[in-house]
């Protein structure tokens, strides 16, 4: 009865289509091999005792109780725990105490989705231990409602679906509207990936990625929208009325909308050399329209372009730091890495690390 559950969430790396999800687009992520693993043991009583292996930068051991029920928000990383049994709370979804230990490889704060790990490998151990009857895509939304409604960052719902649902070697191609999404197969027999952590961390609580948010919902409103994803990349002149910062941001989703769709495309028809020439569009569009990027970033991604056999390299995830997927020639994505990490520490002083 009380025999420890463990479950599992892997981090995810998004290929295209980048701060498209809160605005109802379409996004191509999918696993990293760096997981997250929860030990549930109920413990018959109301309280919930959390373990979690050190903070790689404090270095401490987190450790926190509280009871079912008292959820409080703290500002930290408990809130992405506590959130979710609130949230059940307020669902009336019955809950006991329990016990829970969190180890994780996925690197915290770097674009690879530590968070939506954390909450997906807790829900699939809560939905065992207290039979919920929740599928795939209902405990993704209520780990984005935690991150929204609990811990204070708008994100959209890519992160959690892809954590949820994604698997090595092919890409979900997601439409967060619907929550519509098909599995594409990824040419790995033809090209490698490459995934470098920057080693800046970001932070989506507050700051740049809620305001970027608030932009679109703003360019919306004056666009008489509901939302960005009704455009398409034919109605671009319809974003000249818009002031200049709103225009850059919608234009960035727009085109990046686009730019998703032609890498499925690419994909399907095994075309690695539009493939990267997509990537480099977005990170450009990244860059100058919707401004997320860092000049460290910019200069990883340039030093990448710059090897022989790499096809294309961008910012992923939400910006402000965190890492950058390559495509490469099949084979060669260490030599890459090995030619790029040294010469981004002598120009940046930070220290990358390659993770796919
Ligand atoms: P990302 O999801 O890109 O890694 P976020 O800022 O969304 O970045 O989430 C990182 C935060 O999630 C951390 O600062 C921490 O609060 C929390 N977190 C992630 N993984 C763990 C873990 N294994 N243990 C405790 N907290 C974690
Ligand atoms: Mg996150």
């Amino acid at each position: 009865m009380n025999a420890p559950i463990i479950t599992r969430a892997h981090g995810r790396v998004n290929l295209i289509g980048e701060h498209t999800d809160y605005n109802g687009g379409w996004v191509l992520p999918t696993t990293i091999p760096q997981f997250t693993q929860v030990t549930l043991t109920p413990n018959q009583s109301q309280t919930v005792r959390i373990q979690s292996s050190s903070d790689p930068k404090k270095k401490e051991e987190r450790s926190f109780s509280y009871t079912l029920g008292q959820e409080k928000k703290a500002g930290s990383w408990i809130d992405y725990l506590q959130g979710i049994t609130a949230i059940l709370t307020l669902e009336k979804i019955p809950l006991s105490g329990f016990d829970l230990r969190i180890e994780s490889t996925v690197p915290e704060g770097s674009g690879l989705s530590s968070s939506a790990a954390l909450e997906m490998s807790f829900l699939k151990a809560l939905k065992l231990a207290f039979d919920l009857k929740f599928t795939e895509a209902e405990l993704a939304r209520l780990g984005q409602r935690t991150e929204n409604e609990f811990v204070g960052a708008r994100v959209g719902i890519m992160d959690q679906m892809a954590c949820a649902l994604a698997s090595s070697g092919e890409a979900l191609f997601l439409d967060t509207k619907t929550l519509k999404f098909q599995r594409i197969p990824l040419p790995l027999e033809h090209m490698d990936l490459l995934v470098i952590n920057s080693g800046i961390s970001h932070r989506n609580v507050g700051g740049g990625y809620n305001e970027r948010r608030a932009q679109c919902e703003e360019a919306c409103r004056l666009l008489d929208i509901p939302e960005l994803r009704s455009l398409n990349a034919q109605e671009l002149s319809r974003l000249d009325s818009l002031p200049d910062v709103l225009k850059r941001r919608a234009r960035h989703v727009v085109t990046e909308n686009d730019r998703v769709f032609n890498t499925v495309k690419a994909i399907q028809s095994e075309d690695i050399t539009t493939m990267g020439r997509l990537f480099v569009e977005s990170h450009q569009s990244m860059r100058d329209d919707y401004e997320v990027s860092l000049p460290e970033i910019d200069q990883l991604v340039e030093l990448c372009l710059k090897q022989e056999g790499v096809f294309g390299a961008r910012l992923t995830g939400g910006g402000f730091g965190g890492s950058i997927v390559a495509i490469t020639k099949k084979g060669k994505s260490l030599q890459v890495a090995a030619e790029v990490l040294p010469e981004y520490a002598r120009l940046t002083g930070q220290k990358a690390t390659v993770l796919v």
